[in-house]
């Protein structure tokens, strides 16, 4: 086997992580609120992976994701707490072992963190976020400077024993779920690409991937509001700042004007980017009565995760990042000028 691939993750984790799923027969995979491709196909993947192995497996997500991606095998079967409550703490507290897919505090997961924080059974988190929770997890394999938490997935995985380095050992349906969840991270091999990320699609392609129809399913099956609402609001609705800010303030208004639903503004905040006068592109978006959600992207020399941390309750990768607006702890109401008038002032903080 290529030295580079053994390199990603240890020996040891990979000794501990295969002695705990080993001792284990009641599983529980768990991911991030509004949970992405990268969330839900690495959690569909474990999960097929471990019934491979004959456990008891399933996942459960804060809430559930955008429909472009319950194209995923086994994606309805997933157990989403925000519907089910009672289904979602009864799976918990019957668990031995919980998986963390994808986050790297347990508040990131919404109605759930009680659940996570509390859980007495053996804990694993494998993630590529910043600054892991190190003291609150059992077994901890995080990796920065890789694609997504798909792609570190598929080198433990690879490390198992059950694999040995095979990905055509993998259940066919995992094998697509960590190419999906991959793909969407890197926005289709735009950002975050890693010479082992491009040995992981090259192996799982050899292993049988449909890759032409995975990406038909996440980027060409869109309804037509979305685009509508895209060009409309680069057209009339972007601000740019004299420090190259890019910003876009979707309104509760807006979301009800073109029938937009969770997930349909996937992809939005990096438009901006496009533009080479623009370091940081921000997307501002009606969050009820609570506030607003924010994802921000930069570029190379300008860190989104600060920014995210310092102003926006929040926080993520060096280049992509979110967090909230709260009202009435960051703005006094939930519209427009309030929203733009924050963003103008810590924009203008953050690059003096
Ligand atoms: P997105 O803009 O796609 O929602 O999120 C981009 C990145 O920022 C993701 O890696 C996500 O995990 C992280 N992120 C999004 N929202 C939050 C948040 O509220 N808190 C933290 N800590 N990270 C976030
Ligand atoms: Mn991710």
């Amino acid at each position: 086997m290529n030295q580079n691939r053994m390199r990603i993750v240890s020996e040891s984790d990979a000794a501990a992580l295969h002695g705990i799923i080993a001792g284990s027969s009641v599983i529980t995979v768990v991911s991030h609120t509004h949970p992405d491709g990268d969330a839900v196909g690495s959690c569909l993947a474990f999960r097929s992976f471990l019934r491979q192995q004959g456990k008891d497996a399933e996942v459960v997500l804060p809430d559930s994701p955008g429909e472009v991606l319950m194209f995923l095998e086994g994606a309805e079967t997933m157990t989403i707490a925000s519907e089910n409550r009672e289904k979602a703490a009864e799976r918990f507290s019957s668990s031995d072992l919980l998986v963390c897919l994808d986050f790297n505090k347990a508040d990131r997961t919404g109605c759930l963190e009680e659940e996570v924080d509390s859980f007495r059974g053996h804990k694993v988190m494998i993630d590529h976020h910043l600054s892991p929770d190190r003291e609150s997890f059992g077994l901890v394999i995080s990796r920065c400077g890789i694609s997504s938490t798909a792609e570190l997935l598929y080198w433990v995985l690879m490390a198992l024993p059950e694999t040995c380095g095979d990905a055509s050992r993998l259940p066919h349906d995992a094998a697509e779920a960590l190419m999906t969840g991959m793909t969407t991270d890197t926005n289709n091999f735009a950002n975050s690409v890693y010479p082992s990320t491009l040995m992981m699609a090259s192996d799982l392609l050899e292993a049988g991937v449909d890759r032409d129809r995975i990406i038909s399913m996440i980027f060409n099956r869109h309804r037509e509001n979305r685009l509508r609402a895209m060009g409309w609001l680069l057209k009339d609705e972007m601000t740019i700042t004299e420090n190259g800010v890019a910003y876009m303030i979707l309104t509760s208004d807006t979301v009800r004007r073109f029938g937009l639903k969770d997930g349909d503004t996937e992809g939005f905040v990096n438009l901006p980017l496009a533009i080479g006068k623009v370091r940081m592109s921000i997307l501002v978006k009606a969050d009820g009565d609570r506030g607003f959600r924010i994802s921000i992207r930069s570029k190379e020399g300008t860190s989104a995760n600060s920014c995210a941390k310092t102003y926006f309750n929040g926080g993520g990768h060096e280049l992509a990042a979110g967090g909230r607006l709260r009202c009435p702890e960051d703005i006094p109401a939930t519209d427009r000028v309030s929203a733009a008038a924050y963003i103008e002032k810590v924009t203008a903080e953050f690059f003096r």
